[in-house]
């Protein structure tokens, strides 16, 4: 299997060549040079596997330069009960995304499908987790070290410390505003203790931290020299890790292959349901794949109207679901260059576009960039969007009908499903953090706190492990340099 850029100027590579990277030297994305299939009869024979199993049957049509015993191996150290133990009452850990219906009518359910039960309560742990495994397993083939560098304002950054902790060869420099986090999620992060995490708290905004992390991606000698690396969303392997649920999700939730579900997956970068989108391009019967937004509605904009406009960052609002407030979705120009039926050019010049004039046009309208937009519902595209009291009213009301408190992301999810239902179909929303992330809409909603999975009752009262630093890159790059013991 061989990976080529949607921007079509960087040379294939393999799985093990882009699993450490990021961008393509192109500046484009990477993708298989076809996607794999599944058949019908691999669908039936998946149906009874355990998910560690049902993983390694995914991830092996993708990682095909890794050995199958190794790959087996790595799929069973992730998805264990123990790694994804925070499992609500009535859910088998064992199951590791395990379905919870919440309505039946007609003969369509309205089903949750939690991904967040994972070490951070979130779904990012579903692919950082295996990322971790994976980047250890090759870095030791290859005798190599890798220093992960980045920024976070919450989610990423935990997931991809708790899946680097204690790894061997891997040392993580974490940016975070300092005192912007939530307690909760200083706390997550802070609390780690293991001598390859770093923690660097900066005197500044999120967009402070962005820019030192811009900087040292932009110093190609310091990169080299620091061997330093990245895990955010575009990152294929994280990608291919996600396809492993959507295929779960839908084994989980039928008997035959006749039968199709649809997806509503709360958005934000575009990681998450680009992932169905390949599910789907690989054979999944998944009928609709519906983005759901909050206030930053770029995604919902586009699948409405055919134009994709970046926001700037005085448009980009801070909401009660943050970790899907984006001014532009990193990873949808995966889904552009299939919708352009993998034109690398036509890409190439719409993001050229993105760069001089904020978007592009899909519309068809005179003067548009392209027609194509008359071609989403083929790809089962659907959009909706959700804002902060629709986000209250549906934790409130899903408590109240089915006694099941909801985290603010899934709060936007069901908010838009349920826009989408139709007759017959099951709808599965993807359950993408657990409430106690985000407690305070959670009280605002219920009146009360939301469940802390056990364990996690007194973390804001862990002694913290954290370096407060000015947003000055050159004390950054110090810190780096005199931690990795690289000259
Ligand atoms: C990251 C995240 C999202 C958005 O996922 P994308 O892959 O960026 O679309 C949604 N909900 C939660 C809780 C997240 O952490």
């Amino acid at each position: 299997m061989q990976y080529v850029s949607t921007r079509g100027l960087a040379a294939p590579q393999s799985f093990s060549q882009i699993l450490l990277g990021g961008l393509a030297p192109d500046g484009g994305l990477y993708l298989p040079s076809v996607y794999p299939q599944i058949s019908g009869a691999e669908l039936d024979a998946w149906r009874k596997l355990s998910y560690a199993d049902l993983a390694f049957e995914v991830l092996k049509k993708f990682a095909t330069d890794i050995p199958e015993q190794d790959l087996r191996a790595l799929a069973h150290k992730t998805y264990t009960a123990d790694v994804y133990c925070n499992a609500r009452e009535g859910e088998k850990a064992a199951d590791i995304t395990p379905l919870r219906v919440l309505e039946e009518q007609g003969g369509g359910k309205l089903v949750l499908q939690a991904l967040s039960n994972g070490p951070t309560l979130a779904f990012k742990d579903m692919a950082m987790q295996l990322l971790g495994n994976l980047f250890e397993y090759t870095l030791a083939r290859q005798d190599a070290e890798l220093n992960i560098f980045g920024a976070t304002s919450g989610d990423t950054g935990s997931a991809a410390e708790y899946a680097m902790r204690g790894k061997k060869g891997i040392r993580v420099f974490m940016l975070s505003p300092h005192k912007k986090m939530s307690a909760f999620q200083t706390a997550q992060m802070f609390s780690l203790q293991d001598p390859n995490i770093f923690n660097i708290a900066v005197q500044g905004v999120f967009d402070d931290c962005q820019d030192m992390v811009k900087a040292v991606s932009n110093d190609l000698e310091f990169k080299a020299r620091q061997k330093i690396g990245t895990v955010n969303s575009i990152n294929w392997a994280r990608v291919v890790a996600q396809v492993v649920y959507y295929v779960r999700g839908y084994l989980s939730a039928t008997t035959s292959n006749d039968q199709k579900v649809s997806f509503t997956v709360p958005s934000g970068n575009f990681g998450n349901i680009c992932a169905g989108h390949i599910a789907r391009m690989m054979g999944v019967p998944i009928d609709r794949l519906v983005a759901a937004t909050n206030e930053n509605d770029v995604l919902d904009e586009f699948f409405r109207t055919g134009v994709y406009r970046v926001r700037k960052s005085s448009e980009t609002y801070h909401t009660t679901s943050p970790s899907m407030d984006i001014s532009k979705a990193s990873n949808f120009e995966r889904f552009v260059y299939d919708l352009l039926d993998r034109d690398a050019g036509r890409v190439r010049a719409l993001f050229r576009k993105v760069e001089t004039h904020g978007g592009f046009d899909l519309s068809g309208a005179p003067g548009s960039d392209g027609d194509e937009f008359r071609k989403i519902a083929q790809y089962g595209f659907a959009s909706g969007k959700s804002v902060h009291q629709d986000r209250v009213n549906t934790i409130r009301d899903v408590h109240e009908k089915y006694g099941v408190t909801i985290d603010t992301h899934t709060a936007d999810g069901v908010k838009v499903a349920r826009e989408h239902m139709t007759p017959g179909t099951t709808m599965i929303v993807l359950e993408t953090a657990l409430p106690a992330k985000f407690n305070e809409t959670i009280r605002e909603a219920l009146g009360r706190d939301a469940d802390r999975p056990a364990g996690f009752e007194n973390i804001e009262a862990l002694p913290q492990r954290f370096e407060v630093m000015a947003a000055d890159v050159g004390q950054v790059k110090a810190f780096i340099a005199a931690h990795t013991g690289l000259a």
